[in-house]
Formats: structure tokens, C-alpha cells, sequence
């Protein structure tokens, strides 16, 4: 298990704060909530946001109603097949180096989890954030994907994790560790003993505090790119931080989130020429 390094400081490249400013959203435009509507694991759920579309929607990763349909739901969905920076993609080709100062400012926090349906979410009562270039962005929640949505190279993995993150204007941040197979994730061997067999409302992580940088890789190096939420209703101006190191879970510990939720990985989506920057820590 990693120590918690909150407050590390990291020279990086930068960007981020360019790819999602301006966009002078709200963070309630965007983000319906997941318990009454079944949709949206990267919205800020535990807000309480509601949707305004005021209608069950039905969506699932493969079929009928699987990502190829959900434009078709309507409204705001439109995005998922119209959209140009759609998420997720295949990082490859040049990648261009910028800085930035980032400072990981996570704590331990108590947490609920839930089964959704759609993945797994952990939600953290206080878990702290990331600030970057001085604008902090605070963890919503995270949740996981099997396979891995993002690819490096052409290269997926057997786990995503999406730390999602918003500013106090409501900018999206979602912070992307990948996971090959390999020795077990001791962080998630804690959490996966609270895996919600059934879809339902969160509940409480008893006898366990949340540390998201004990899930995150001791590295400061990303790919950071503007992109989209993975689920609908696809919304952009998404700024996305994805690793470059990834790292490992057992088989065991992939199988058994794919057993409870099934493949739940959203097709790689064209890059349509979007720059691919590079972030590294001193
Ligand atoms: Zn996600």
C-alpha cells in the first residue's frame, strides 16, 4: 500500500485549465442524477443534481439501447454520436509538453458505494481534490470500467478507474488510472469486499476510510487531452488526465467486478485531430 502524499507538488505540463475553461456551464446542466435516472456515473450524483429531462432513461453497453443508440434518446444525448471530442479514445501519436503546477490533495474520508447498474461507484464525503494552476478541482466520486475505455497506443487494459473531479464553476476533470493484469491491487482488495451484489442506493463503507491517492499510480506523468463523459448524456469540455503508467489488478479482481456488472467499456471514439498534451512530474 502507498502512503498518502497529499500536498506533493509536481512540475507539469500544462494545459488543463485552457481545455476547460470558458465554458461557463453549470455543473446542474450536466449531470443527472444517477439514482432516480439510471444514467450518467461520471455526474456529480451525490450533489443531488437532477435531470431535466424528467424521464427513466434506459441505456446498456451492448444491443438495442447500447452506445451506438444513445444519441437516439434525445436532447442532450445528441452529443454521443454528433459530438467531435467525444471519450473515449486511443492516445496515440505526438504529444506535445506544456506545464503546469499540480498539487494532489487528497484525504482519507469516509464513503459510500453503490451498484448503479452501470459500474461501481465510490462516493467520498470529503475526499479532497487536485488543484491546478491554483483552481481546485474537488473529487465527486469515482468509479471503474472493464474493460479499460481508454487506450494508450492501441494498448487497453483490464480496469479504467475515473476519478471524477469539478471546479467551483462546475469544469469537469476526470483523473483516468489503467489497470493491466498482474499482482492484486491491495487498495481495491479492501473495497472490493464491499462490492453492492444488486443495482440499488448507495450504502456506507463501514470500517474503511477512502484515500484516492492509495488508488492512483506514485507517478506525476499524464496524458491529459479534451474530451467527453463515457456515458450519456456525453457531454464535452471534459478535460481528461490519463496516466501513462499503468497499473496492475489480479484476474480475480477484474473477473469479479465483470461478473457483477458486465463488459462495461464505451467503444474507443475518433480523435477528429485533438491535440494529445503530456504532463510530467519533476
Ligand atoms: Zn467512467
Amino acid at each position: 500500500m502507498k502512503m498518502s502524499r497529499a500536498h506533493r507538488i509536481v512540475a507539469v505540463s500544462l494545459l488543463a485549465l485552457s481545455l476547460v475553461a470558458c465554458s461557463g456551464k453549470k455543473a446542474d446542466e450536466h449531470a443527472p442524477d444517477a439514482t432516480e435516472h439510471g444514467s450518467a456515473e461520471h455526474g456529480a450524483a451525490a450533489a443531488g443534481h437532477g435531470s431535466e429531462t424528467g424521464a427513466v432513461q434506459h441505456w446498456t453497453y451492448s444491443g438495442n439501447e447500447g452506445p451506438a443508440h444513445w444519441a437516439q434518446m434525445g436532447g442532450p444525448n445528441a452529443v454521443c454520436s454528433a459530438g467531435q471530442r467525444q471519450s473515449p479514445v486511443d492516445i496515440s501519436g505526438n504529444t506535445r509538453n506544456m506545464s503546469s503546477h499540480m498539487v494532489m490533495a487528497y484525504h482519507a474520508s469516509t464513503a459510500t458505494i453503490q451498484n448503479n447498474g452501470h459500474t461501481i461507484v465510490v462516493t467520498p464525503k470529503d475526499g479532497g481534490g487536485v488543484e491546478i494552476d491554483g483552481n481546485l478541482f474537488t473529487l465527486k466520486q469515482f468509479h471503474f470500467h472493464s474493460p479499460s475505455e481508454h487506450a494508450i497506443n492501441g494498448h487497453a487494459t483490464a480496469l479504467e478507474a475515473h476519478f471524477v473531479h469539478q471546479d467551483a464553476k462546475g469544469h469537469y476533470l476526470v483523473i483516468s488510472v489503467m489497470s493491466d493484469i498482474g499482482a492484486a491491487d491491495p487498495m481495491l482488495a479492501s473495497l472490493w469486499t464491499y462490492l453492492p451484489s444488486d443495482p440499488g442506493q448507495p450504502v456506507p463503507l463501514p470500517d474503511l476510510l477512502i484515500n484516492a491517492q492509495d488508488l492512483m499510480p506514485g507517478t506525476e506523468d499524464f496524458y491529459v487531452y479534451s474530451g467527453s463523459l463515457t456515458t450519456p448524456p456525453c457531454t464535452e469540455e471534459v478535460t481528461w488526465m490519463v496516466f501513462s503508467s499503468p497499473l496492475t489488478v489480479s484476474a480475480e479482481q477484474a473477473d469479479a467486478f465483470q461478473r457483477l456488472i458486465g463488459p462495461n467499456a464505451r467503444p474507443l471514439q475518433p480523435a477528429h485531430g485533438r491535440d494529445f498534451l503530456h504532463m510530467a512530474g519533476s
